[in-house]
């Protein structure tokens, strides 16, 4: 039998250890001191006697101070297996974390006990990323259990804090072992891609969000010529804001929507009462940006349209960006991880994978910002940070098997 094939047959042959590890992870609630809990502690002293079980030729915790968080730190892991031909490495990167289950009554039993129903297996956090825990874990486990060695150095990534920033994650590792990653590593990161598995993302918009402050002056609604309403100066801004799709209109084939989207979302509640005419009001402007403009280009528009209408208004309007990433340099498309991971695609699903970009936020910026090529993809079920958050067996599998192919493509 061909290599692959065996590989894959042992892959197979994992299916019931595979839903163990799924409810072993999803049983150890990993929430950032953000999100209400106190780090990951658990769920990565789990994997880590995991990954002890395949004997790695290298295994170091890396911990990220966080006063915040019990013991003093974050955890994050890294555990590697030697290549026998290659001097580069092979890189899967996943995140511990998870996001809180929200509203407990949305679903339909305890998120922290796994489920399973038929393919299906529902819990926080079993998608979100413990399908890129589990693929990888089992990817390197297929290759151990048939004494296949590994052409090329393969190293397993298990990041803290990538819910909430990524500051105590990634960007602490790329921070203080900058040394572990090589320009000519692959680097796959699996939490992200679309339900066929056939999306490779490559390229993200600028993200920036935007806090807009209107300061008129209360009255009482039958007399508004002793105040100044707030209110009504902010559905003006919101509308005149709107102009911002047509001065950056430009369109990138690349991503879905192939624009910029400038969106008003949240408002803050302002006066109780019917009869009050408000003061002041709060809203927000999600902005998404193409790598073609620069923040700052947006930034700047808002601001002169803020002073105009200020003016016009007799209002007071401060603008803060309360979030702000400006994309990296994309992938390239031809990158070898690209290739690569295509090929890999198309050996084990026949698909034929296509690069896209996204609306921004993946933890592959800050290895896209150091230069080092990163590309997003899982065969993913739409669910992350949803109420029964769901993921197929069948998918981790065949993810499994992709990443498998991946090793041997050296
Ligand atoms: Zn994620």
């Amino acid at each position: 039998m061909d290599i692959l094939e065996g590989v894959y047959k042992k892959i197979d042959s994992f299916r019931s250890e595979i839903i163990k590890m799924q409810r072993e992870l999803t049983a150890r609630p990993a929430l950032g001191p953000e999100n209400g809990g106190s780090g990951e502690h658990e769920k990565a002293d789990y994997i880590k006697e995991q990954l002890l079980l395949l004997k790695p030729d290298t295994l170091f915790d890396i911990h990220a101070p966080d006063k915040r968080a019990a013991n003093g730190y974050r955890p994050n892991l890294v555990a590697a297996w030697n290549g026998s031909q290659k001097k580069s490495a092979i890189w899967i990167l996943s995140h511990l974390d998870i996001v809180s289950p929200g509203d407990l009554s949305l679903w339909k039993h305890d998120p922290y006990k796994m489920r399973v129903k038929g393919d299906t297996i529902v819990g926080r956090g079993v998608e979100d990323n413990q399908h890129g825990i589990v693929s990888s874990y089992f990817a390197v486990k297929g290759m151990l259990d048939l004494k296949q060695a590994f052409p090329q150095r393969v190293g397993l990534v298990l990041v803290a804090d990538e819910e909430t920033g990524s500051k105590y994650g990634l960007q602490y590792i790329l921070k203080e072992r900058r040394d572990l990653f090589k320009e000519d590593d692959l680097i796959i990161v699996p939490d992200g891609g679309n339900e066929k598995g056939t999306m490779i993302e490559i390229a993200e918009k600028s993200m920036l969000w935007l806090k807009f402050t209107i300061t008129g002056a209360q009255c009482h609604a039958s007399t508004p010529k002793k105040g100044k309403n707030s209110l009504f100066g902010a559905a003006t801004l919101i509308v005149k804001l709107n102009t911002l799709k047509e001065n950056f209109n430009l369109s990138n084939p690349l991503f879905k929507p192939p624009e910029s989207t400038f969106e008003p979302t949240k408002i803050e509640a302002n006066v109780p009462n019917v009869n009050t005419i408000p003061g002041r009001d709060v809203f927000y402007l999600d902005c998404r940006i193409l790598p073609d403009y620069k923040v700052d280009e947006i930034i700047e528009e808002v601001t002169i349209l803020n002073k105009k209408l200020a003016r016009e208004l007799n209002l007071k309007i401060d603008v803060e960006a309360i979030h702000r990433q400006d994309c990296a340099p994309p992938t390239k498309a031809d990158a070898p991880v690209v290739t690569i991971l295509g090929k890999a695609i198309n050996k084990v699903t026949g698909l034929k994978a296509k690069h896209m970009g996204i609306g921004g936020g993946t933890v592959a910026a800050f290895f896209r910002y150091e230069g080092l090529p990163a590309a997003v993809w899982s065969t993913i079920s739409p669910t992350a940070h949803q109420p029964n958050e769901y993921c197929s067996i069948k998918n981790i599998i065949t993810d499994a098997k992709i990443m498998a192919t991946v090793f041997l493509s050296g």
